[in-house]
């Protein structure tokens, strides 16, 4: 059934009894050319190309719980592609011109919305430092814009712009950037991959992955034994608990990110306003509520919840910025589990297993890749090699010491 304003209206004079469900329940069939473990974003988005651009149909996506029930639909669905580094710059980009278009290929309503993604800086280094991003982001063909001080007040007149520790100079604006609604990526994706024959197995968890000969031949589930000719695995904080299940050790660490919304206010924040001085991030949603997040909890944890340390600091950063919300309520809170890589960028590559393939290592920046990330993976499960925009994303940056460190950290998980 093909969504638009006629159905809407059709159906309505039916009294609205002939919608279907959005995709199928379907039983795991014995066998399938792809299995990708994990139904998240990055997991139904690979199915979705697999069948869409590559014509691989046989596949299954087996999740663990429901659909958008992991990171997919618990985070702060900010999309931006503004980074420095020459291999984020381009898959990101890509990333976003997929995210420009998503809405029509998949015909579902995805609420993307490109209102505009600023980070505030507070010092002459920092100004430099986002300078030299700005530059490098217009040298690949992204937009951006640096203001300075007056221009932000114009903007934004409610910021503390005479904090006496972290007064704001200026911003560096991406107004291509903004938010899209999370758990209707996952339901439009998923919509898109069943119409093209994708089975989506929920509630079945991976719990073993058999092997013979450096070769993977299926998988153990909650629901028996599938075999398969290639094994996928995008399960994001689960990866190296599944990926053990292989014999792989990861180069990545599990840590709690949470994220808060506040009761409904009026409409005063447009974009996205990132505080430069610490971790902290907000947007208003369309009911009102401020979508807000700061730092990941720092400790290692497979728990989907966090501490109130954080909560603290995250509530701290937001005074700091915008002293006016200090009296807000926050309504809700909850944690997801970050796949954070050594280096802060993501893996999307073979393994040591002939035909065992991993996307991982999204840290707390995996949503807005999830279009790029998708085709990519598709890309490199159906052709054996790796996508033009995804090359810097491979295992052996580690054995190289080649690392791709967006923010110059350090390799310690934790910091990225
Ligand atoms: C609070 C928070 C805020 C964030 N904010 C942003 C943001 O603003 N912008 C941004 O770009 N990114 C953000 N992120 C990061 C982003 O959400 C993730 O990087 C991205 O969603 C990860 O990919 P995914 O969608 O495939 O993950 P998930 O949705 O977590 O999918 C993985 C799936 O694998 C399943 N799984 C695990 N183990 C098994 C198993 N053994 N068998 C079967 N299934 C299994 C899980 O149940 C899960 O559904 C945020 C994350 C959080 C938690």
């Amino acid at each position: 059934m093909r969504y638009s304003a006629l159905s809407i209206f059709l159906n309505g004079l039916r009294g609205n009894q002939s919608w279907k469900p959005a995709w199928r329940e379907p039983q795991p069939k014995s066998h399938y050319d792809v299995i990708i473990v994990g139904g998240g974003g990055h997991g139904l988005a690979t199915a979705y190309y697999l069948a869409k651009e590559f014509g691989v149909t046989n596949v299954a996506v087996i999740e663990k719980s429901y659909i958008g029930s992991g990171n997919v639909g618990r985070n702060t669905t900010i999309i931006r592609s503004n980074y420095l580094l020459p291999g984020n710059n381009p898959f990101y980009e890509y990333s976003m011109k997929l995210w420009e278009s998503l809405e029509q290929e998949l015909n579902f309503n995805a609420m993307v919305s490109q209102r505009g993604v600023l980070n505030l800086f507070h010092s002459d280094a920092q100004r430099d430092a986002y300078t030299r991003r700005g530059n490098a982001m217009l040298l690949h063909g992204v937009d951006a814009e640096l203001l300075d001080r007056t221009a932000v007040r114009k903007m934004l007149p409610f910021l503390d712009f005479d904090n006496a520790r972290f007064p704001i100079q200026g911003g560096l604006l991406q107004r291509r950037g903004g938010t899209v609604r999370h758990d209707a990526v996952a339901w439009g994706y998923a919509r898109g991959a069943d119409q093209r024959g994708v089975d989506i197995i929920q509630n079945c968890e991976v719990i073993g992955i058999r092997r013979d000969n450096g070769r993977v031949t299926g998988v153990e589930t909650t629901k028996g034994f599938i075999r398969c000719a290639k094994l996928g695995l995008a399960a994001a904080g689960n990866s190296s608990r599944v990926a053990s299940m292989a014999g792989l050790k990861l180069p990545i660490e599990s840590h709690v990110l949470q994220a808060f919304v506040s009761e409904g206010l009026k409409p005063f924040i447009d974009g996205v306003i990132t505080f430069g001085a610490g971790h902290f991030y907000v947007s208003q949603s369309d009911k009102g509520g401020l979508v807000f997040g700061g730092d990941i909890d720092g400790y290692n944890s497979y728990a989907q919840r966090g501490n109130l340390a954080t909560v603290e600091h995250v509530a701290e950063a937001g005074k700091a910025m915008i002293p006016g919300i200090s009296r807000v309520r926050v309504l809700r809170s909850w944690g997801g589990i970050m796949d954070m890589s050594m280096d802060g960028s993501p893996i999307i590559d073979r393994t040591s297993l002939d035909n065992l393939y991993l996307n991982a290592g999204w840290c707390y920046g995996g949503f807005k890749a999830t279009p790029a990330s998708g085709f990519c993976f598709a890309h490199l499960l159906a052709r054996g090699v790796a996508h033009e925009t995804a090359r810097a994303f491979r295992f052996d940056r580690f054995e190289r010491g080649h690392l791709l460190d967006e923010k110059g950290q350090g390799a310690q998980a934790n910091l990225h």
